[in-house]
Parts: structure tokens; sequence; C-alpha cells
């Protein structure tokens, strides 16, 4: 199926690898222009601007490139965010502000330096990658889980203020394999034991296994596209049916 979306050019923050890496891959097959922006230097082909999302100077260097080079940004794609683990009273202070400020601002600065290009433009899709953990909370994610709801919550603003010239939806994946799900296993059971700890995590869910960043670049790219076009301020879960199941065994019929 033709997306329609050859020659739009759009912007993947945390582009470098893993979930950022995939969807640009995908979008690169449907005929993109895509610019990544990253702090870390990409290990493969691609149009890269080094700009750290937290940081407002940065992010108005990285649009204006985009605009000076392609002279429109018809998809921003808001990907890069990091984790952090602790429950309330172990989360210190710099965490906190570390994770909201990359997190959350991130997506706020993006989003307000792009924004106006596209209203100029008379259309726009943004799409932020937010988590299950936007919409439930594993134990001792405090700062991480409070900021992905506040993505959702972000997602929806922007949506409801600048609907119908932009179109805003947040993506909620479930577990990726990517080098940031790889580090949580690490965390926690070492490096030895990690392939153990990614296959445990993956028979919780339903499908049997974790997801790959590809299948979030494929559901990118469809959300990118006019095919998409009354989708706006939602969230679209993508996590083999995880929140789905309620983990609780049923007896056998009597
Ligand atoms: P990842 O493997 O750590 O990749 C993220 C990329 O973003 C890295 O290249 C990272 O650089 C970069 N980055 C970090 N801080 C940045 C900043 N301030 N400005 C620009 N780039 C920055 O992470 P991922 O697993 O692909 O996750 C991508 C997104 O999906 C995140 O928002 C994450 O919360 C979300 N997500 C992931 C999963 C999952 O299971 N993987 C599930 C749900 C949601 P460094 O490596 O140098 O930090």
């Amino acid at each position: 199926m033709d997306l329609g979306l050859r020659n739009k050019v759009a912007i993947v923050t945390g582009s470098s690898q893993g979930i950022g890496k995939g969807i640009v891959n995908i979008l690169k097959q449907e005929g993109v222009n895509v610019i990544g922006f990253d702090i870390k230097e990409p290990t493969y082909d691609i149009d890269f601007f080094k700009v750290d999302v937290s940081k407002k100077d940065q992010v108005i260097n990285g649009i204006n490139y985009v605009i000076s080079k392609y002279g429109k940004i018809d998809i921003l794609v808001n990907n890069a965010g990091i984790e952090s683990y602790g429950a309330v009273h172990e989360v210190d202070e710099y965490e906190w502000d570390r994770i909201m400020n990359i997190n959350v601002k991130g997506v706020f600065l993006m989003s307000k330096y792009t924004i106006p290009h596209m209203l100029k433009q008379g259309k726009g899709v943004i799409i932020n990658i937010a988590s299950v953990q936007s919409l439930a909370v594993q134990k001792r994610v405090a700062a991480y889980g409070t900021s992905k709801h506040a993505v959702l919550g972000l997602t929806r603003s922007i949506a409801v203020d600048y609907a119908p010239v932009i179109r805003a939806v947040a993506v909620c994946p479930g577990s990726i394999r990517t080098p940031l799900l790889e580090w949580a296993a690490e965390q926690e059971v070492g490096k030895e034991h990690i392939e153990d700890k990614i296959k445990e995590w993956g028979a919780m869910y339903p499908m049997q296994r974790v997801g790959n960043p590809e299948e979030i670049g494929y559901l990118v790219a469809f959300l990118s596209s006019d095919l998409a076009s009354f989708i706006n301020g939602t969230c679209i879960t993508i996590d083999g049916g995880l929140t789905t199941l309620i983990p609780i065994s049923s007896p056998k019929n009597r």
C-alpha cells in the first residue's frame, strides 16, 4: 500500500539507535526525507543534526537547519527519551529534573519550535513516542512513569489546540528490543543474563515476545500519512497485548 509519504520531510529525535532508528528506516523506505536529531552521532547513513532536545538553543538550531535545507517540516516524531528506576523516596531531585527535561520538556521544545512552520504550511503531524507506562506503571518508575503520562497530556493539548491543521498522536509501546531495554535488563540481572531477562519479559506478553523497532516504525509511518487523517489526540498502544492481559490464572470449569 502506498502511504503517500514520498518527499515528505520528517524530523525524528533520538534517531541514532533503537526505536528512533527503526522509525527512520521505515520512513526512508516510504520515500520520506528524514533528518535525525540525537546527542549521539549515528553509525548509519542519515541526514543528522546534533541536538539535545532539552536545550532550547540546540532545538532552534536544528529546526533552522531543516527549514533552510528542506523548506518545510511535515512530520515531527518526538522519540528521544531516557529511563530511570526508583520509587518517589529513591529518586533524587537531579534525576527527576533530568527525566522531565528530556522526556517532557524535550517534547515541548521540539513541538513549540516546529508548530509555527506547520501552521504556516497549513498541515503537519506530530507523533510522540510515549509508553505503556503512560497508561499504567510498573513498580519503581516514579519519574519515568510520570514523564510518560505527561507526554500523553502534551499530545492531547497539541491535538485540540492545533486541529484541524496539525494532528498529534501518541504511540504507547510495550517492551521493544533496543539498547535501552538491554540496559534495563543489565541493571536487573547483569550483562551475562541480558538475553534470559529479555526472554522472561517477552514471556509475560500474550505475543510471547518483546517488540522490535521496525514494528513501531510501521505504525509511525501509517500515523504520519493521510490514511490516518481522522486519528488525532489519542494514543495507539502497541504492546503485543500486554495491557489487555489480566495476569491472574483462571480455574478449570467444574
Ligand atoms: P535508546 O535505545 O536509549 O535510544 C534513544 C536515543 O535517544 C539514544 O541514541 C540516546 O542517546 C538519544 N537521546 C537521549 N537523550 C537525548 C536528548 N536529550 N536529545 C536527543 N537525543 C537523546 O531508547 P529506545 O528504547 O529506542 O527508546 C526510544 C523512546 O521510546 C523513548 O522515549 C522511550 O521512553 C520510549 N519507549 C521505549 C520502550 C522500549 O522498551 N525500548 C518502550 C516504551 C517506550 P544516548 O544513548 O547517548 O542516551
